[in-house]
């Protein structure tokens, strides 16, 4: 076995990017991937000139993830979208806009008087953090109200992490929220501060010419041979020399040893793994639940639907009584989306507060989604191109007590020598977290080889 070899479980972006990283670290690694295509959530559909996205529409480009796209080679394949692109709340049946800096907020039509008085004063009521974990929730209603956490930052976070804000922890979902309050005690203080350092500027939004699918395959490209797809693996154990892998794939089963194993699948899959090597891990990993998402792209001939679609796109609050609970406008974001008569969108539906929404066939989610948005964008016919997605587990949900569960896997895992587990369950759900945890995780596996 050659002691500098690793072996990486789960071909998402998680794992792509901690694997060509290695890679660059001059580790030899293996990536291995039960699905049929590298990509994970991510994948994209060319459909009679749509270009459909299963998962993910866009991303924001951080510095790691340039990074990884200098070293996949697919930077000319880029396109941004303008970060000042307008997004839409529904209130009322009617878009409005969604305010993008502090002073929209005083102006907005989504909130009333009293909310804006409650903006207003935030910075002159210093509080401090609740004791032990507190809910988005609790935590927008104590300090904005109801009709702001309603309205505005509840679609936000369906929007995000497809979550329950009532079970949502502030504390690991939105981080920055905690840490000004503990600070300045005033997020509204906080927000700028961080502004006038810098370090709020709004990354740009970006994808690919030919979809987000792009970064995924030239990623594999990269990694050539290196990577196995349809090759699930089905246990692990530890040995005196490193980990043990039971692999079944399109060839027969077979045992594979590494020195260093990277666990980048989900975290339920992850649980089933290290079970009989760590049930104290494996408890921890299986109790981090999942929401379900359906993902509905339409093509819709341009003609028969009446809105201008100038913009990101919108969120629903719950309040509307919709089962949609945001809608992208592909095509006014990115070019090339559809043909030049057309528009396409992307509806997204069930998350933490609408499970159910999986209980429904494909025809009744993409009517489900017809009816909702028929009305608000003022669609005149049925769309003439569609693909429904389902996620049974899509996203994890950050929900209370989700930063002891982290400590709690660190902790564990730190007992396991050479193994290593990266994924979106753990520092952020985002495109952008998963590069950044991916090459943390390369570099902790490095550092572990050169002891
Ligand atoms: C509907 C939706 C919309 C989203 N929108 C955005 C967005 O707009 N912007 C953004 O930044 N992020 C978005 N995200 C989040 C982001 O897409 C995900 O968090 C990210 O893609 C997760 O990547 P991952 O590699 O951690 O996991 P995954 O993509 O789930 O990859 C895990 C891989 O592990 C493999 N695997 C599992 N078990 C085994 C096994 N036993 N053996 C071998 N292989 C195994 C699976 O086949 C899979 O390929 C969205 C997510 C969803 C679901």
């Amino acid at each position: 076995m050659n002691p500098r070899q690793v072996i990486v479980v789960g071909a998402g972006i998680s794992g792509l990017a901690c694997a060509l990283r290695l890679r660059e670290l001059g580790v030899t690694v293996r990536v291995f991937d039960a699905a049929e295509n590298p990509g994970g959530l991510i994948s994209t559909v060319q459909h009679e000139g749509f270009l459909f996205e299963s998962g993910p529409q866009s991303f924001q480009l951080t510095s790691e993830l340039r990074e990884l796209i200098h070293s996949a080679g697919c930077g000319s394949e880029l396109v941004e979208a303008d970060p000042r692109t307008p997004r839409y709340i529904l209130r009322g049946g009617k878009l409005r806009p969604a305010p993008m800096s502090p002073p929209s907020l005083l102006t907005t039509s989504l909130l009333g008087l009293s909310s804006k008085v409650r903006i207003l004063s935030e910075p002159f009521r210093r509080s401090q953090p609740v004791a032990g974990d507190e809910s988005f929730a609790d935590f927008v209603r104590r300090k904005f109200g109801t009709e702001i956490l309603e309205h505005l930052a509840g679609p936000f976070v369906s929007g995000v992490f497809a979550g329950d804000p009532e079970k949502l922890s502030l504390r690991s979902s939105f981080p920055s929220l905690a840490l000004w309050e503990e600070e300045y005690g005033s997020v509204i203080r906080g927000a700028m501060k961080s502004r006038g350092q810098g370090e709020h500027v709004r990354p740009t939004l970006a994808s690919f010419k030919m979809g987000m699918a792009t970064l995924l395959r030239a990623i594999a490209q990269e990694l050539g041979d290196a990577i196995a797809s349809r090759v699930a693996v089905s246990s692990i154990q530890h040995g005196p020399q490193g980990w043990m892998l039971r692999c079944s794939g399109s060839a027969n089963a077979e045992t594979v040893s590494t020195s260093a194993l990277v666990l980048a699948t989900p975290a339920y899959a992850a649980a089933k793994l290290v079970a009989p090597s760590a049930e104290g891990l494996a408890k921890t990993l299986a109790g981090i639940p999942y929401a379900p998402v359906a993902v509905v792209a339409q093509g819709y001939r341009r003609e028969h639907v009446r809105h201008a679609l100038n913009g990101f796109g919108f969120l629903v609050p719950r309040t509307e009584k919709l089962r949609t609970l945001g809608v992208t406008w592909n095509s006014s974001l990115f070019p090339g989306r559809c043909p030049a008569d057309s528009a396409l969108m992307t509806c997204f539906l069930g998350g933490a507060t609408d499970p159910q929404i999986l209980a429904l066939d494909d025809g009744q989610i993409a009517n489900q989604v017809h009816q909702d948005i028929g009305r608000v964008l003022q669609i005149s016919a049925p769309p003439v191109a569609q693909h429904v997605w389902r996620h049974n587990r899509a996203l994890p949900q950050y929900n209370l007590g989700h930063a002891q569960k982290v400590a709690a896997i660190r902790d564990d895992l730190s007992a396991l020598r050479g193994l290593f587990i990266t994924g979106n369950y753990l520092e952020g759900p985002s495109i952008g977290s998963c590069v950044l945890q991916g090459f943390r995780t390369a570099q902790g596996v490095q550092d572990y080889l050169s002891r």
